[in-house]
């Protein structure tokens, strides 16, 4: 059977960028776009040329693209012609394959907020489509409010995006701008639309303010239209929009929509696209959702050891696709609820050898009960469970002792001119070697990994590329008394990602807990020599 082709355009560079908190630079557009061409999205929307200086100078070059890179704007000014509109003017001269106008379709809207007659709007949309196509841009229209619009008056929503079409935009896009639309309503008013524009010119642009963002987008395509508009992690204004780190699994791996259509991302992409939601959390500084679909660290991840014992056996079982196919992974999480399963899936993952009955596994769970009762949390950091691990079963070398460590925060200075400065001191023990030293740094913390990385003697060649990312602190209430846990992000020059844990009640222990067990994972993930 011939599969249909659905588009997927990208507008994270557009209405993304509206997401709270987010600023892109230039040069985080530019990473940003070729990440998504090289994905396979169809359309790139990267901004709006005109709107602000970044987006005026994204447009102002030629840029090769395999998909087609898409410029937004708005249709011309009612009362005006489209050579005499400055907006326009300079969406026509943006260096783009595709130019998507946004154009009003509820007749409220058109009178209230555009202040304009409805033949008026109407002639708006044609003319900027003709103009956009005179100019040799493939058009689209976003129907802007279309499904309010269709509600209140649909021979009036009906006839904006009919006027686009007519005068040859490629795609007509109805949007739920508010996203307050239904799943149901989207199916229904979107088979309607499908009876006077052919479905492959219809696209779907759908917003996450009920939560149903991706599901109205599958609803509008199960109704007939084969583009939809989305953003990689669902960011967007508001609660942000349609997913597409979710509906590009769904469509590739679902037989509903897999064996139906044909999309521009191969087998292949798929496997990168955990790296590619990664990566975007990377440019905006974020940590990645935890429990994102399919990519998230949590996604593929079993806590309890009933469920454990089966996954291992069949990971069918309790999962809905496998991992591998997204670039993510099966997670047995290994806890104080966990059973022996989890604990030999987690050993075996990471490629230690041992007898299911080898009475130090009992070992090793015991002591993470009795580690997760006074605050440790091996869930959350692998890195320090293999450490752990891998002492107990013998193969973690010393590969240095810290003797003595110091830290000193002071204050220089008084009121308006005070300054707090923090030096730390560590002594460290290599072989026969004692390495002393000293660093300044922006905190406690940071002054203690400053001193301890600077010089490991023999080992400072495999710790260069380590990197903290991130640092976390939780006071937890026990029954003793408040005790810190730190975790601790890393990464290193191959791109790998790990956590450790540090936990006491002074926080500068715990998070020197953290940081040593970081280094050594380090070491032994190096192949560092004892
Ligand atoms: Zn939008």
């Amino acid at each position: 059977m011939s599969r249909e082709r659905l588009y997927l355009f990208d507008t994270t560079l557009r209405d993304g960028a509206q997401t709270n908190g987010v600023d892109f630079t230039l040069s985080d557009k530019q990473a940003i776009a070729h990440m998504l061409d090289d994905l396979g999205i169809d359309y790139v929307e990267a901004g709006y040329p005109g709107a602000n200086p970044i987006d005026s100078s994204f447009f102002s070059e030629r840029r090769k693209l395999r998909g087609k890179l898409t410029a937004f704007g708005m249709t011309r000014r009612p009362g005006r012609s489209a050579s005499n509109d400055p907006g326009l003017v300079a969406l026509l001269d943006a260096q783009a394959d595709a130019i998507c106008f946004v154009a009003k379709s509820w007749d409220y809207h058109v009178r209230v907020a555009l202040e304009t007659t409805e033949e008026e709007n109407l002639a708006s949309i044609r003319d900027s489509v003709r103009a956009a196509k005179a100019k040799g841009r493939e058009v689209l229209l976003d129907c802007e409010h279309f499904f309010d619009g269709y509600k209140a008056k649909p021979a009036y929503a009906l006839a904006c995006a009919q006027a686009a079409y007519e005068e040859g935009a490629r795609w007509v896009v109805l949007c739920d701008t508010n996203g307050g639309a239904l799943p149901h309503e989207v199916e229904r008013v979107v088979a309607e639309v499908c009876k006077k524009i052919p479905g492959d010119h219809v696209g779907i642009h759908a917003h996450n303010d009920t939560e149903q963002a991706v599901a109205n987008s599958f609803a509008a395509v199960r109704a007939g239209a084969r583009q939809i508009q989305g953003t990689l992690n669902g960011l967007g204004e508001r609660c942000g929009n349609a997913n597409l780190t979710s509906i590009i699994p769904t469509l590739k791996l679902k037989s509903e929509y897999s064996e139906k259509f044909d999309i521009g991302i191969t087998d292949e992409k798929l496997h990168g696209l955990r790296r590619v939601s990664h990566a975007l959390d990377e440019i905006l500084n974020r940590a990645p959702d935890r429990h994102a679909p399919y990519v998230g660290e949590s996604a593929f991840a079993t806590k309890a050891g009933i469920h454990a014992s089966a996954i291992v056996k069949e990971p069918a079982t309790y999962e809905h696709v496998a991992p591998e196919r997204v670039g993510n992974r099966r997670k047995l999480l290994v806890s104080d609820q966990s059973g022996r399963s989890n604990v030999l899936a987690e050993l075996d993952r990471i490629g230690l050898k041992v007898d299911k009955n080898d009475h130090r596994v009992v070992r090793l769970l015991d002591e993470v009960k009795e580690r997760e009762a006074i605050g440790y949390a091996y869930e959350a950091a692998d890195a320090s469970f293999e450490l752990l691990a891998r002492r107990m079963l013998g193969s973690v070398p010393k590969f240095f002792d810290v003797s003595y460590f110091d830290v000193k925060v002071e204050q220089r200075g008084q009121n308006g001119g005070a300054e707090v400065l923090t030096t730390a001191v560590v002594k460290v023990k290599v072989g026969d070697e004692m390495l002393i030293n000293a660093a300044e740094g922006n905190g406690p913390v940071n002054a203690l990994d400053v001193a301890l990385r600077k010089d490991l003697g023999k080992y400072q060649k495999y710790i260069e590329g380590l990197q903290l990312t991130d640092y976390r602190v939780r006071i937890l209430n026990g029954g003793t008394g408040a005790v810190t846990r730190v975790l601790i992000e890393s990464k290193d020059e191959t791109g790998e990602h790990w956590t450790t844990i540090g936990v006491s009640s002074n926080i500068i222990d715990a998070s020197f807990q953290a940081l040593m067990d970081s280094i050594v994972y380090k070491l032994v993930k190096s192949g560092a020599p004892a």
